[in-house]
């Protein structure tokens, strides 16, 4: 290594001295042969916290700490970079203040015009932002780690050739490998034949091409290795890394037994359904001959009872029209059948017959006829859900809206209802329409419901290519809306 050969500073040497000053984001100072400071600049001033009055013939040793002075770190440095023209090192050094910080620094011999050695120079950067910045990358990848090999769900890495760059155990399990055996291997040797399956090939590739980030693929297969399983496959592009390789994130969950649950589930719901559909039919269709027989003999209290029996199988049919309509969805079964009719009708139709039964204030504002091709009964359930659902929860006696709007533009009939009651949280609304799923605002109430109504209706409206929502508050009521397209020449 060539030995560095600076001129000592002398009285004329205020231009290095500006210099130096100027380049504030280091600290450079110089010593004489035994290490006290004899130049000190604004750099070193604000990094080491000394005024240059203060430091000047101080041994430049009480910037290190106090372990590296036990080991004469401080000594050693001056003796290599004499010897060796300079020396390097990135370690803590210690502040005016004692407190410590990270610093990279260089250390150089400094020589007189005739060669002779007189002292050193020190060039110090802090470098405690990057030492954090580091050991935070450092924490996060561990942790990332942590996580990928605690899933219990098998998690692949991919390179772009298809080679396996990284995966954890769950994965080796599934699949019945070696952590050494799959260094490298290419995913199509993978699980007897798991990856060559073309649906996986077709998802891989647009993953690769398009950086398309697959969500929640469904995929049942039979295969030769692990038997028929369903998994569900997310995959996305990990962030190009810094030589520009392109990695593939994979993750699999069996979803084998879930499904096969879900499944059970279902046939039970439908079932059980179509097992108390018929009984109903028998009590109802008694209840009206015991109603109309009552009627003849004018005996108000029968006819009242048999009134009662025949609008509590009502409910009962429809909540079991609920849960065969959604054993049917399921299966992807919910048959419509269309004809032309006038919706406002419809709705003047539902609020008579509730307000039979229920003492809300049930208004209908807005059009006075809106014709759509459409399934009347299915319409209809839709809309005694949204008014039943309005009046079960807001108080009794309250309002309860319907209104009617036309977009001619988008050719479309929307209809909202609207209640004066409990609402639902935000952060819960996105769940609305889910099978089952109920507000914390009903469960904590107590108020009856399955959690079904909503998840049909969404899915006749979807059939029908209208939309369904909602605007809600806590506390402050609903109003949900549903759209449907009208009937051409409306
Ligand atoms: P159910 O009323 O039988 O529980 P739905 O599917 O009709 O089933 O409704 C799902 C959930 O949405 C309800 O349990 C309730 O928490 C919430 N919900 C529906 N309509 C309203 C409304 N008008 N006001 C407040 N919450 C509602």
């Amino acid at each position: 290594m060539t030995k560095s050969t600076q001129q000592a500073p002398d009285a004329s040497a205020d231009y290095y001295k500006q210099l130096l000053n100027s380049i504030d984001d280091y600290a450079v100072f110089t010593t004489d042969k035994h290490g006290l400071v004899n130049t000190w600049n604004s750099g070193a001033e604000q990094l080491l916290g000394y005024s240059s009055s203060e430091i000047m013939g101080k041994d430049s040793a009480i910037f290190f700490t106090d372990a590296d002075l036990k080991k004469s770190v401080d000594k050693k440095e001056l003796q290599i970079a004499k010897k060796s023209g300079s020396a390097v090192d990135e370690r803590y050094h210690v502040r005016k203040d004692r407190s410590v910080f990270w610093a990279s620094g260089k250390t150089f011999p400094l020589m007189d015009t005739d060669g002779k050695h007189i002292g050193f120079t020190k060039v110090m950067r802090n470098m405690d932002e990057r030492k954090l910045a580091d050991e935070q990358l450092n924490y996060v990848r561990n942790y990332a780690d942590a996580i990928v090999s605690n899933s219990r769900h098998p998690i692949l890495v991919l390179r772009d050739d298809l080679t396996i760059y990284t995966a954890n155990q769950a994965f080796d399990e599934l699949f019945r490998l070696r952590r050494t055996d799959r260094k490298s291997l290419n995913i199509t040797q993978v699980g007897r034949g798991f990856f060559k399956l073309p649906e996986l090939g077709e998802l891989l590739d647009k993953v690769r091409q398009s950086g398309h980030k697959i969500e929640d693929f469904e995929l049942t297969h039979e295969w030769p290795s692990i038997g028929k399983k369903s998994f569900l496959i997310n995959a996305s592009l990990l962030p190009h890394r810094a030589n520009n390789e392109q990695l593939i994130l994979f993750s699999i969950e069996d979803i084998t037994e879930r499904k096969s649950l879900e499944q059970q589930k279902d046939d039970f719901i439908s079932i059980a359904s179509h097992e108390i559909r018929t009984p109903v039919t028998v009590i109802k269709a008694y209840a009206q001959i015991l109603q109309k027989r009552a009627a003849d003999a004018s005996d108000q209290y029968l006819a009242g009872t048999a009134g009662k029996v025949n609008e509590k199988a009502d409910k009962l049919m429809s909540m079991v029209t609920y849960l065969l309509d959604t054993s049917q969805l399921e299966l992807g079964e919910l048959l419509i059948r269309k004809s032309h009719f006038d919706i406002v009708e419809l709705i003047n139709e539902s609020i008579s017959e509730l307000r039979l039964i229920d003492n809300h204030t049930l208004l209908a504002k807005g059009k006075k006829c809106a014709n759509v091709l459409a399934d009347r009964f299915r319409i209809s359930q839709v809309l005694n859900n949204l008014l039943n659902n309005a009046c079960k929860y807001s108080p009794p006696d309250s309002p309860v809206t319907v209104n009617v709007t036309i977009n001619t533009n988008k050719n479309q009939v929307t209809i909202s209802v609207t209640d004066s009651g409990i609402g639902i949280p935000k952060a819960e609304q996105p769940n609305l329409f889910k099978r089952f799923w109920r507000a914390s605002s009903a469960t904590s109430r107590n108020i009856a419901g399955i959690g079904l109504g909503l998840h049909v209706s969404k899915a006749v409206i979807s059939q029908h290519r209208g939309n369904i929502w909602l605007k809600s508050e806590k506390d402050k009521g609903s109003v949900f809306y549903f759209s449907l397209p009208l009937a051409h020449g409306s």
